[in-house]
């Protein structure tokens, strides 16, 4: 008797001729999610098995796995050769020890003497002479036993269907380019994304000495954290101090984040397409904050000449943020007090609908391509 994973993915069969490389993508990141813990991956009709793990690693894999996007659900099975007694000796360490149960055979070995009907009744009879605790209910149980009867002579049998993360593989969909602060809504615009299959790279603008070190160390943290979503990812750092201190200088005070984030979009197109990123992914939420309207948009997003700017959240309460920032485990993180460099400076009175006349006017006092490529010089880049 051994103990195995079963892995199944759903959307990667809806896929045509190019099935087989969603699935070899799909692979090579279970594999990369499983580095350090010794197991074999095999596919076997439709689905993954993961076997051959130390049974001290179970509780780790199983952790590992529940973040790989394209796992639709996953269960911890047990392997036995197929014969009746074997099965039942795995069903009975399977069955919960309370509760309202029923049994299900998949029988794909045409072979076997019993059809699935007669495996369930024959295994469920045994499992009640087993445990008086236990009662069936085929319309509404507590618990599924369920027995896949292989081609191969094995069977598997297993209680419990986890739910996977959902979603296509990381690198199924291309690369983008993540603007990550140290908020709570830029990670989970990241996630969102990298679960329909992107790869994510990330960007992070920083005004230190302004700014100061943990707040670097609390992007690298959540980087890392959004890392275990997508089999590992770039960290492009890039100062905008000199940026700041221009603006600061220069122009309406009223205009300080609004000037920012058009430099911020325009450094992230750049590093983007220099390393072959397709999209500009960002954490904003309509209305959210005074320089997340749409006017506040059209001016960030007018600068940007080539890639799209994916932004996830824009259709999401506060609130529905947080719960998922709570459930990928980026928000205990993001509430570590620190501050982003959108705060230092922060004008009393921010324009909130800014005309793009009046941005403009006031961007023209700043030599912007010079500004641009400086902080683009400066770039730090860290493989998480
Ligand atoms: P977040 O929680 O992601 O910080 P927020 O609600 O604080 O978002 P803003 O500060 O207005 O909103 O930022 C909007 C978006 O702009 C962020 O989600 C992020 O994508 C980008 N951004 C803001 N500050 C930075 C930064 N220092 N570095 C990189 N991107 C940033
Ligand atoms: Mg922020």
């Amino acid at each position: 008797m051994q103990k195995v994973i079963i892995i199944r993915y759903a959307e990667i069969h809806l896929k045509g001729n190019n099935r087989g490389w969603f699935e070899k993508v799909f692979a090579v990141n279970i594999e990369k999610s499983l580095k350090g813990l010794k197991h074999e991956l095999r596919r076997q009709s439709g689905r993954y098995l993961v076997e051959n793990f130390n049974e001290a690693d179970t509780q780790t894999i199983l952790g590992r796995l529940k973040k790989v996007f394209g796992v639709h659900s996953y269960s911890l099975a047990l392997k036995v050769n197929s014969n009746i007694d074997e099965i039942a000796e795995a069903s009975k360490k399977v069955c919960s020890a309370y509760g309202t149960f029923k049994v299900e055979t998949h029988r794909a070995d045409k072979t076997f003497p019993l059809n699935s009907m007669q495996l369930s009744a024959e295994i469920g009879g045994r499992l009640l002479d087993a445990n008086s605790n236990i009662k069936v209910d085929v319309h509404n149980p507590d618990f599924i036993v369920s027995i896949d009867l292989r081609e191969n002579g094995t069977a598997l049998v297993f209680n419990e269907n986890l739910k996977g993360a959902g979603g296509m593989p990381v690198g199924t969909s291309g690369t983008g380019m993540l603007l990550i602060s140290g908020g709570i809504d830029s990670p989970v615009a990241g996630h969102m994304i990298a679960k329909r299959g992107m790869n994510i790279n990330c960007i992070h603008f920083h005004s230190y000495p302004y700014t100061n070190l943990q707040a670097r160390e609390k992007v690298i943290e959540l980087t890392k954290r959004l890392s275990e979503y997508t089999c590992g990812t770039n960290l492009n750092i890039v100062s905008v101090t000199r940026i700041q201190e221009e603006i600061h200088k220069n122009c309406n005070p009223d205009y300080m984040v609004t000037l920012l984030r058009r430099f911020m979009m325009r450094i992230a197109e750049k590093v983007a397409i220099t390393s072959g990123a397709q999209c500009l992914i960002t954490g904003e939420s309509l209305a959210q904050v005074a320089s997340q309207t749409v006017e506040g948009m059209t001016s960030s997003n007018s600068v940007v000449e080539k890639l799209p700017v994916l932004r996830p959240l824009c259709g999401f309460d506060k609130d529905e943020i947080i719960e998922r920032s709570r459930a990928i485990g980026t928000y205990e993180i993001s509430i570590e007090p620190y501050e982003d460099c959108c705060t230092v400076f922060l004008p009393k009175h921010p324009v909130t609908r800014p005309k793009l006349c009046a941005v403009l006017a006031e961007e023209s006092k700043l030599d912007v391509s010079k500004l641009v490529d400086e902080a683009v010089t400066g770039l730090e880049s860290l493989k998480l």
